[in-house]
């Protein structure tokens, strides 16, 4: 609060979009964001792919001495457009035998969509685990994490992370393969600039576990999956938790999505203006992500169409101006129907929804103007180059 005082509004990285509200977000001396230099360093060459590639060789030989199952590697999947690069990548780039793992949603949650991209995922020709969990744990937990923390996804990220932790002690699989290091794509630090992901868990809602979510009836008893397993398990099994992004030379959203379509993956055909997503390819499975990124854009004054401008600026594809315009005409939006469908899954009114989102209005991010309507603090000199 007191840090709001000193430095209100919202920077913007200089050479992108990326907001300075964004948690964990630390620029540069000369106001630039981490992954525009990560971007830098891959344009420029200073990236020795040749020797990422043998990191990678080096690793997946280290899974296949050590498993102690006839798969050599866990890659956890939700049947998108990264699940789909990463499965093809180890099998057929590394010539491994992955076990896919997912947790799947519940069926009030999933998508038709979502079911449909990871049978055809599996059609590919794997083996996959899929863990569905109580879906009334479930609704109580992110009905928690709403009220709580204005973020519904909080539990879910958590079994989406743990899931596959537990897979890898259960079966012996000590090497997991999860896909890409938030660090270099949207720049979350919480972890370090590479392909160790040992960190995860330590990341900005997951930290801690689900406990400051358990209301009445909810314990550790109904919770198993969305906990990690205790350290000393962890490190027993010897895990080896890697971002496989980093190896990637050809990693990004839109490069994974064409791979992804071009091997069946289904995306959504509704307008940004309807879901706040400039291409509908992300987070295909189900639509409450909307919901929570237009929550993200109330919080922090920024959602999920800055994310894609970042890639897309990076990507060459269109110039920070070009960003700028759609970062103002799609940001944050999302239809009302969305929210109505999520109301009516938590069993809440949409004005209590709005009430609540409303009472986590970041006010870094935001202002009033002279009519008393909220428009985005940007901080001075913010929007231009
Ligand atoms: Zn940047």
């Amino acid at each position: 609060m007191t840090a709001a005082s000193i430095t209100p509004g919202i920077r913007l990285c200089r050479q992108c979009v990326n907001p300075s509200t964004r948690p964990n977000m630390v620029f540069d001396a000369e106001g630039v964001c981490p992954v525009c230099r990560f971007e830098e360093e891959k344009r420029t060459g200073i990236i020795d792919w040749q020797a990422r590639r043998a990191e990678i060789e080096t690793i997946a030989a280290w899974g296949r001495a050590n498993t102690k199952a006839s798969y050599d590697c866990i890659v956890t999947v939700s049947g998108g457009k990264d699940s789909t690069k990463q499965a093809l990548f180890a099998r057929d780039e590394l010539k491994m035998n992955p076990l896919l793992v997912s947790c799947v949603y519940p069926p009030e949650q999933l998508h038709e969509r979502g079911a449909q991209n990871l049978a055809n995922l599996i059609s590919l020709g794997f083996d996959t685990l899929s863990i569905g969990l109580d879906p009334q744990v479930w609704k109580t937990l992110m009905r928690q994490g709403f009220f709580k923390f204005g973020n519904w996804a909080r539990s879910t990220e958590m079994a989406l992370y743990a899931i596959p932790i537990h897979a890898a002690i259960a079966y012996k699989i000590p090497l997991v393969f999860y896909g890409e290091n938030p660090v270099l794509t949207i720049g979350e630090r919480h972890g370090r600039v590479d392909g160790d992901a040992s960190r995860l868990k330590l990341g900005n809602t997951i930290h801690g576990g689900p406990e400051p979510l358990f209301t009445d009836g909810i314990t550790h008893f109904d919770t198993h999956f969305y906990f990690y397993p205790p350290d000393e398990d962890m490190e027993a099994a010897q895990l080896r938790m890697i971002y496989l992004g980093y190896y990637i030379p050809d990693w990004s959203g839109h490069q994974n999505a064409e791979f992804a379509i071009a091997h069946g993956l289904q995306i959504r055909s509704e307008p940004p203006e309807m879901t706040g997503d400039l291409w509908g390819f992300s987070g295909v499975d189900e639509d409450f992500r909307l919901v929570n990124q237009m929550l993200k854009y109330i919080k922090y004054g920024f959602g999920h169409v800055t994310d894609q401008v970042v890639e897309a600026i990076n990507a060459g594809m269109m110039t920070r101006e070009e960003g700028l315009e759609l970062v103002k005409k799609y940001d944050g939006k999302c239809d009302r129907s969305y929210v109505a469908q999520y109301c009516r899954y938590l069993g809440i009114h949409e004005a209590t929804f709005w009430e609540i989102a409303e009472s986590y209005r970041g006010r870094d991010a935001w202002k009033k103007d002279d009519r008393g309507g909220w428009q985005l603090n940007l901080a001075e000199s913010a929007d231009r180059t």
